[in-house]
């Protein structure tokens, strides 16, 4: 049951600060951080040196492009404690990324840091309209991952009811949604659509049977096509939420119930889209791999990470009375990004075509695959049980359907396998959504 709109604002004088009042303060903390990082952390201090840059020359905002990067590499590389800026004795809380791309990495955070994140976890909540009357399912896996702990920090402290659940076993998730009323659920969205369709198998009604208002979801790209299907599905409001491990968890940035983006905690973190070849800086508006400063962690402060989430940053008013600046949606990592016979693939440009023809269900995986030295490209998906009679005629159209639009999307002839209803391995966490057999030999 979606409920009324609200505008609601964790902390407004930092969501709503004048951009004078915002830039005045990021430049005071940056400075702060990138001193304490030289002063403290031995490869900064080498790298900076190595770029002839000393903290005392970084003076405006604009000057964060002579910074060195970090790199996911460096967290390796320094594993694990490397890159910590204080000492060990205070910090409080390890945390570690899923690992969706090699080796896991650890982050350190200070209770400072930790208190900073429940509070950018507690601002997305309340964007998607929670309040301490409110009941929180968090189905995010808990450990090493941020997703569980980061989501139930943040509704503690507004003072929710808040369920830690983490993921796994989907009857049981479905039942205590249903018992306790609960009123907001987050997890990967991909998690989402398995425990809203297996509640539908279960026989319940989420109109009538499920109290959901609202989510957050997040951890994995999707598509406004696969938040149409997950509304639908929950009869709720899903607004997204980015985080990563290196930075913070979820929070870093969020959506507000306008869904036009996720508003960026700029307090905290000072986001840059930089083109991922030449590494200059771009303007707003430029889609180009995101790159984050954090200003006030102690622990383990990062300059300029590169994420490899490839998106594009949107300054313009929100109705909703923030003022922070918008990342759009990730449409894909770097590392994710396939090359098919030359042409550059992202999973969520598939994902948009294949959730956007009727019969077809948001359950997919495209396999690559080289066959006498030409890539090819299968879409495996599965048709949708519920929407369509499964005559040939119809299997046919579905399968035309699919095909032309990737063609015209993507500009490549891809090979569709349409599969039987839950033949697709379901996800509880990150959804896997392709094999590239070709890195395989
Ligand atoms: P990893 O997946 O690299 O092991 P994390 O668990 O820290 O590490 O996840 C962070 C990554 O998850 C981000 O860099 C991004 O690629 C992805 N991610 C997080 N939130 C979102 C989101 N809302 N949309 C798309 N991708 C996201
Ligand atoms: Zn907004």
């Amino acid at each position: 049951m979606k409920a009324p709109k609200t505008h609601a604002i964790y902390n407004p004088e930092y969501e709503c600060m004048s951009r004078d009042a915002m830039t005045a303060l990021q430049t005071e903390r940056l400075r702060q951080v990138v001193r304490h990082e030289y002063d403290h952390v031995p490869i900064y201090r080498a790298r900076m040196d190595a770029k002839g840059v000393r903290p005392e020359d970084i003076r405006t905002l604009d000057d964060l492009r002579h910074l060195p990067f970090t790199e996911k590499t460096d967290l390796r590389d320094q594993f694990p404690f490397g890159l910590f800026a204080v000492p060990k004795k205070d910090i409080v809380r390890i945390q570690g990324s899923s690992g969706t791309t090699g080796k896991p990495i650890v982050a350190g955070y200070t209770q400072h840091d930790v208190d900073v994140w429940a509070e950018m976890a507690a601002r997305a909540l309340t964007a998607a309209g929670c309040t301490a009357e409110d009941i929180v399912q968090v189905s995010y896996g808990y450990g090493l991952f941020t997703g569980g702990l980061g989501l139930h920090q943040g509704a503690s402290l507004i003072g929710a009811m808040t369920v830690p659940m983490s993921s796994g076993n989907t009857q049981r998730q479905i039942m205590m949604l249903k018992e306790l009323g609960a009123t907001m659920l987050c997890c990967t969205p991909s998690y989402a659509i398995y425990i809203g369709e297996t509640a539908r198998e279960m026989g319940l009604d989420p109109h009538t049977d499920l109290k959901l208002k609202a989510g957050c979801f997040g951890a994995e790209p999707w598509t406004e096509e696969m938040r149409m299907r997950l509304e639908q599905l929950l009869d709720f409001d899903a607004c997204d939420i980015y985080g990563l491990t290196e930075i913070a968890g979820p929070g870093v940035s969020f959506e507000c119930l306008e869904k036009n983006g996720m508003h960026v905690n700029e307090d905290h973190v000072i986001p840059e889209i930089i083109d991922p070849v030449t590494e200059e800086p771009l303007p707003y508006g430029s889609s180009g791999e995101l790159v984050f400063t954090t200003i006030t962690k102690q622990g383990m402060p990062m300059l300029r990470y590169r994420t490899h989430d490839i998106c594009r940053l949107d300054a313009s008013p929100c109705a909703c009375g923030r003022t922070t600046v918008r990342m759009g949606r990730i449409t894909g990592r770097t590392d994710d990004m396939l090359i098919i016979r030359g042409v550059n693939v992202f999973p969520s440009q598939i994902e948009s075509v294949l959730v956007s023809v009727k019969g077809a269900a948001p359950h997919y995986l495209l396999v690559v695959d080289r066959e006498h030295s030409t890539d090819s490209l299968e879409v495996q998906v599965e048709i949708d049980e519920s929407g369509f009679s499964d005559t040939v005629a119809d299997l046919e159209h579905i399968r035309n359907e699919i095909k032309d639009k990737i063609k015209s999307v993507v500009g490549i002839s891809a090979k569709i396998t349409l599969v039987n209803p839950h033949t697709i391995p379901r996800s509880e966490g990150k959804a896997k959504r392709v094999i590239d057999k070709r890195k395989l030999v």
